[in-house]
């Protein structure tokens, strides 16, 4: 059975107290909360609070941290940069790749998003990598060939035990941060279309056990008939995860 997963995606929101309070509030929740031990829960803070939230969040089961980018080289001279390396140091265990706001303000490339990928891998890190067209690419129904071609240039090169670890978060641009979510049916039939892309290149094996989240405008009301979709696996979260309250009732939004 493939992992079911809720992603908290804070950006670069909360300053340190209120990161604290944050995940004070979540491990408080979840701590004799038995029926998500099961669901992989990852708290993405900013660079600077991930020790501390890696720390707190000690003792809860498949309860992890991640960063929300790193570097595409392991070490040197990169002012400004943080390496894979750093964040498994810091107690880091997933890694955002090719987030949406990345690609468009950051002007990150399917090459070096591909290099990120590597680095995190080669650091036993789990990528979570981010995959979505913009509104104009869905209005001219070309979603699924830029959704395959992020997938294909970015990772289509890695042998199946390796694709096997990366987390795949498909996030409409159109969706993130706008209230616009995508319909069950929208994130469903974009899931299927990746599982059988997967399938056609790594097999049914491979297909199988990949989770596939989505993401975007996905909140405490609407994660129940997403999460319900056969091949959506849970969540990024972004807005919704900073309330500690929304983030625990989306992840109690899985069937059971
Ligand atoms: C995100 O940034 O990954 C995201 C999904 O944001 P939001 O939930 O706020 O749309």
């Amino acid at each position: 059975m493939r992992k079911k997963i809720v992603a908290g995606n804070w950006k670069m929101n909360k300053l340190y107290s209120e990161a604290v309070e944050l995940v004070d509030e979540i491990t408080i929740a979840l701590k004799d909360d038995t029926k998500s031990d099961e669901i992989v829960k990852v708290l993405i803070p900013s660079f600077p609070y991930l020790r501390k939230v890696a720390r707190h969040s000690h003792g809860i089961p498949n309860l992890f941290t991640g960063a929300q980018n790193c570097a595409y080289e392991e070490a040197g001279a990169y002012t400004g940069e943080v390496s894979a390396g750093m964040i498994k140091s810091l107690g880091g265990t997933y890694v955002i790749i090719g987030h949406s706001e990345r690609r468009s303000y950051f002007h990150e490339t399917n090459e070096e998003l591909k290099r990120k990928v590597n680095i995190v891998l080669g650091q036993s890190l789990t990528p979570i990598f981010c995959i979505g067209e913009s509104h104009e690419k869905r209005h001219a129904k070309e979603h699924f060939a830029v959704v395959e071609k992020q997938i294909s240039d970015s990772l289509f090169h890695l042998i199946a035990a390796d694709f096997k670890k990366v987390v795949l978060a498909y996030e409409p641009v159109w969706a993130i941060g706008t209230g616009l979510t995508a319909t069950s049916q929208q994130a469903q039939e974009m899931h299927l279309f990746i599982r059988t892309l997967v399938e056609k290149k790594y097999g049914k094996e491979v297909a199988t056990s990949l989770s596939i989240l989505y993401g975007g405008s996905c909140n405490s009301k609407n994660a129940t008939e997403l999460f319900a979709c056969p091949d959506v696996d849970g969540g990024l979260i972004g807005g919704a995860s900073l309330t500690a309250k929304d983030f625990v009732t989306i992840i109690h939004s899985f069937p059971s």
